[in-house]
C-alpha cells in the first residue's frame, strides 16, 4: 500500500514558546517528520519566538539537539536534517512587552498561509492575540493555535474566548486537543459512519455500557506545580475524555465537515445529566519505598487535588437512555493504557447449556500505547469437549492489516499542525464546545473545592481506589483490566 502525502500550501509557522518543553518534545520533531515526508514546500518556514535571547543560528542548533533527543527514528531515516534547519528562524520576543514584535511583523509579511502557535503559559494567550492584532498580523489569512488548558472554569474560558474573538474570527482559532489527532480516534468515526455493521447496534438497545479509561503509570513528576492547581478533572476529564465520549455518543453528522461534526459533539455535551455525588470517585496516589506520593511530589503536604477520577455519566437522549458511560483516568496506575470499550448486551436467549458461560461482544478501541481496534466475539472452544464457548479477539491491528509503513502513523501533533495549514478545523474544539464542557464539570469541581475533603488514597501501581471498583460493582458490572 502506498502512503499518500497530501501537499499543503507554503506557510510560515510561528511557534510562540519555540524553546519550551512542548516545542522540543512534540512540535519541532513533528514538523521535521512532515518535512521528511515531503509536506513542506520549499518556501515554508518555521519561526521560533520566545523569551530567550538567541539568534537563528543558535536556534537551529537548539532544534537539532531537540530532534536528535526526541525523534531518533527520523534522524536515521531522513538524511535532510541540515536542509530542514535552513527553514528555521528565531525572534526574541516578549509577549507582554514590545521586544521583537516589529521584527516578527517584518519577517512574516508575505502572502503565504500564516499560523501562530501559542505554546506558552495560558496567561499569555490573550496578550499574544492582542499584540498580533496591534502589529498587523491578525488579518484574515492568519490562524492561531491555542494549547491547553483552555481556561480553568467556565468563566475563565468565556473570558479567553472573548479576548480571542476581539481579534480573530472563530474560523481562525484552532483549540488543540491532541487526543483528537490520534489515528484511532479518527478511525472511530470511520468505523461508525463508514460501515453498516456497527451503527444499527450503536444504541441503548444493544449496548450495555461504555467504559473509557485513560491510565498513566507515571506520577505528576516535574509538572506538580501546574497539576496541583488543576487535578485530573480539569487536566483530563473536561477535555480529552469528554471529547472521546462525544465521538462515541454523537449522532451521524450530515457531512464530515468541521461545523457538522462539532454541532453533533456539542449536542452530546448538552445532553449530559449532572453527575450525582455518589457516581463520582476521586483519588490521590500514595508513595512507595522508591517513589514519592502525590503530596510530596506536588510539594503540597495538604493538597486535596485528585490524581484520579472515575465517574458514571448519562447522555440523556433517545439513543443512550439508560446506557451509562463509565469514565476513569489517573496517574500512577498499574500500566499506561488507554482504551474505549463498547460492551454489548447479552444475547437475549442462550441456546447453550449453563456451563457454556456468559459471553458478550466487546468492541475495544485502543489509544495507547499501541493504537488498534479489537472486536471480542464468542466462538466454540476447539476440541471434542462438547459445546463450550470462549471469547476471542478479532484483532484489527493496523500494523498487520496495513503493513508497517502505513501503520507508522504521524504523531497527533504532526497531523493537527498540517490540518491548521490546510484550514481544516474538524479535529479542533469550537469555543462553544469548550464552554459547555466547563459548564458540565464546573459544579463538580466547585463542590470539591467547597468541601475541601481529601481524595481517597490509592496505592501506586493499583487500579485506583476500591471505591472506583464499587462504582461499577453496584451496577453489576466491572471495569476492564488496565493492561497495555
Ligand atoms: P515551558 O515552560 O517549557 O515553555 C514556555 C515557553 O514560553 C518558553 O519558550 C519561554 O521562552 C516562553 N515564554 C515565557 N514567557 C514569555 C514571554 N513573556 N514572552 C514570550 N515567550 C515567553 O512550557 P511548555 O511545557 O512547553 O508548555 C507550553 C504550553 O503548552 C502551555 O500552555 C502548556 O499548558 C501546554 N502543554 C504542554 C504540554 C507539555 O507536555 N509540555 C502538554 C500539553 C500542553
Amino acid at each position: 500500500m502506498v502512503s499518500r502525502v497530501i501537499p499543503v500550501d507554503p506557510f510560515d509557522l510561528v511557534i510562540f514558546g519555540g524553546t519550551g518543553d512542548l516545542a522540543r518534545r512534540k512540535i519541532l520533531p513533528g514538523l521535521f517528520r512532515r518535512f521528511c515526508a515531503g509536506q513542506m514546500e520549499e518556501d515554508s518556514r518555521i519561526i521560533g519566538a520566545a523569551r530567550s535571547d538567541m539568534d537563528s543560528e543558535e536556534y537551529r542548533h537548539f532544534v537539532r539537539e531537540a530532534i536528535t533527543e526526541f525523534d531518533p527514528k527520523t534522524k536515521g531515516e531522513c538524511a535532510h536534517l541540515d536542509e530542514f534547519l535552513t527553514r528555521l528562524h528565531y525572534v526574541t520576543i516578549d509577549a507582554l512587552g514590545e521586544t521583537g514584535w516589529a521584527e516578527l511583523a517584518e519577517l512574516t509579511r508575505s502572502d503565504k498561509v500564516r499560523a501562530f502557535y501559542f505554546s506558552v503559559a495560558p496567561r499569555l494567550f490573550g496578550p499574544l492575540a492582542e499584540r498580533l492584532h496591534l502589529h498587523g498580523m491578525a488579518d484574515g489569512e492568519s490562524r492561531i493555535v491555542v494549547e491547553k488548558p483552555f481556561g480553568r472554569d467556565l468563566e475563565s474560558a468565556r473570558a479567553l474566548n472573548k479576548v480571542l474573538a476581539e481579534h480573530f474570527e472563530e474560523n481562525q482559532i484552532y483549540r488543540i486537543d491532541h487526543y483528537l489527532g490520534k489515528e484511532t480516534v479518527q478511525n472511530l468515526m470511520a468505523i461508525r459512519f463508514g460501515n453498516m455493521l456497527f451503527e444499527p447496534l450503536w444504541n441503548s438497545q444493544y449496548v450495555d455500557h461504555i467504559q473509557i479509561t485513560v491510565a498513566e503509570s507515571v506520577g505528576v513528576g516535574g509538572r506538580g506545580g501546574y497539576y496541583d492547581r488543576a487535578g485530573a478533572m480539569r487536566d483530563m476529564m473536561q477535555n480529552h475524555m469528554m471529547q472521546l465520549l462525544c465521538l462515541i455518543a454523537m449522532e451521524p453528522p450530515a457531512k464530515f465537515n468541521p461545523d457538522a461534526v462539532r454541532d453533533e459533539k456539542l449536542k452530546v455535551i448538552r445532553a449530559l445529566d449532572p453527575v450525582r455525588e455518589e457516581d463520582i470517585v476521586r483519588g490521590q496516589y500514595e508513595g512507595t519505598e522508591d517513589l514519592l506520593g502525590y503530596r510530596r511530589e506536588a510539594e503540597n503536604p495538604e493538597s486535596t487535588t485528585e490524581s484520579f477520577v472515575a465517574l458514571k455519566a448519562h447522555v440523556s437522549n433517545w439513543r443512550w437512555a439508560n446506557t451509562p458511560f463509565y469514565l476513569r483516568t489517573g496517574k500512577r496506575l498499574r500500566e499506561r493504557a488507554s482504551e474505549i470499550a463498547i460492551v454489548f448486551k447479552d444475547a437475549p436467549h442462550s441456546i447453550f447449556d449453563e456451563d457454556a458461560g456468559r459471553h458478550r461482544n466487546i468492541l475495544t478501541i485502543k489509544l495507547q500505547p499501541n493504537e488498534g481496534i479489537e472486536l471480542g466475539v464468542t466462538i466454540k472452544e476447539p476440541g471434542p469437549g462438547g459445546m463450550r464457548l470462549i471469547d476471542v479477539p478479532l484483532d484489527m491491528s493496523f500494523a498487520e492489516a496495513l503493513g508497517p509503513e502505513e501503520a507508522d502513523f504521524p504523531d497527533a501533533y504532526e497531523r493537527l499542525i498540517m490540518d491548521v495549514i490546510r484550514g481544516n478545523q474538524t479535529l479542533f474544539m469550537r469555543g462553544d464546545e469548550v464552554e459547555e464542557a466547563w459548564a458540565w464539570t464546573d459544579p463538580i469541581i466547585a463542590q470539591w473545592e467547597d468541601d475541601a475533603v481529601p481524595p481517597i488514597r490509592y496505592a501506586t501501581g493499583s487500579s485506583g481506589p476500591d471505591d472506583a471498583l464499587m462504582l461499577m460493582h453496584r451496577d453489576g458490572r466491572r471495569w476492564r483490566e488496565i493492561k497495555a
